[in-house]
């Protein structure tokens, strides 16, 4: 399946809401005027694509209007998709890579965001590209999570490097990355706690990874990836923005697009914090995984059928 498809299939529910409420309101023939935009904005608030973002979109389509750029109703899906594609394009898509390998990627995320279940599939992918990958547990507050990590290192044939439960979170971090130096792995990407006592606790420990990462590689974090679940809509942005006030993200995994009306969110995410999305998950499958494309998005989000 290509990856339009793939996107398609996955945004299903949201495209009944998006593309079919759009298609019910842009009928051939309607007349551009002041109610079909605020119809046209009350569907991007239901697909939580969010206020600044929806006002930006909306401000964006008037002044097209008033330059006598979009003159009919038919040309406002065409136009409001390219616009998307834009938006979401801006920064960059692509997954970092370090000048000197290993590759240091830290994951952070809400418990229950598709986190561990995202490095799994993260780490297939890598692999499918040739590349050799080392996976550190520092979530070390849950046993759990040691364990289900442990089981996607077995699947996708890759090493891990973990310590009881309760051990410093940050020297298991620094132990996975000396251990991907020593082997010369490309890639080595480390999983962190989604919850811990509080929130402040949470996000000091995020930093003190970073700290200490960066003793054994002075340039990583190369890549700080944030999980965060698209069924969540409005509330996953929020959790974003304290998440990147905290370790500054600079990449964006929306999983559950499959299972949401809400993928709108994923374009609110990217303009709220200003962060490219880089992947997205589509499923509960290990190939449920799709790298960001900003154009097969916004084309699968827009096709009615
Ligand atoms: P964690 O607590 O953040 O590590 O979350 P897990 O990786 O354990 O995932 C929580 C649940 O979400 C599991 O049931 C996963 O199968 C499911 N999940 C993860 N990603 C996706 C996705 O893209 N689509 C769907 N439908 N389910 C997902």
């Amino acid at each position: 399946m290509g990856l339009f498809d793939a996107l398609k299939r996955g945004l299903s529910k949201t495209r009944d809401v998006f593309a079919g409420g759009l298609k019910k309101i842009l009928f051939l023939g309607r007349r551009l005027d002041e109610d079909l935009l605020r119809e046209i904005e009350d569907l991007l608030l239901r697909s939580d694509v969010g206020p600044k973002t929806t006002a930006a979109l909306l401000d964006e389509v008037r002044a097209s209007w008033k330059d006598g750029s979009v003159q009919k109703s038919e040309e406002i899906a065409p136009f409001l998709e390219r616009r998307v594609a834009e938006r979401l394009a801006a920064g960059g898509n692509e997954i970092a890579r370090a000048q000197t390998p290993p590759t240091v990627i830290l994951v952070c995320g809400v418990n229950g965001s598709g986190k561990t279940t995202s490095i799994g599939k993260l780490t297939k992918f890598l692999k499918s590209q040739g590349h050799t990958v080392v996976l550190g547990a520092a979530d070390t507050f849950r046993a759990a999570a040691v364990e289900q990590l442990t089981i996607w290192s077995q699947r996708n044939g890759v090493e891990i490097v973990k310590q009881p439960q309760g051990s410093d979170p940050a020297a298991v971090a620094f132990d996975a990355v000396a251990a991907a130096k020593a082997r010369k792995a490309d890639y080595v990407v480390i999983d962190t706690a989604g919850r811990l006592h509080t929130q402040q606790n949470l996000m000091q420990e995020l930093e003190k990874i970073r700290r200490v990462v960066k003793k054994a590689v002075p340039d990583a974090p190369h890549e700080t990836l944030l999980v965060i679940d698209a069924t969540n809509g409005q509330n996953a942005i929020r959790q974003a923005e304290q998440f990147h006030k905290a370790v500054g993200v600079t990449g964006i995994f929306v999983t559950k697009l499959d299972g949401t009306a809400k993928g709108g969110a994923l374009i609110a995410v990217r303009d709220v914090i200003g962060v490219p999305v880089k992947f997205v998950g589509t499923g509960e499958q290990i190939d449920d995984i799709a790298v960001f494309d900003p154009k097969a998005f916004a084309a699968a989000l827009f096709s009615a059928d």
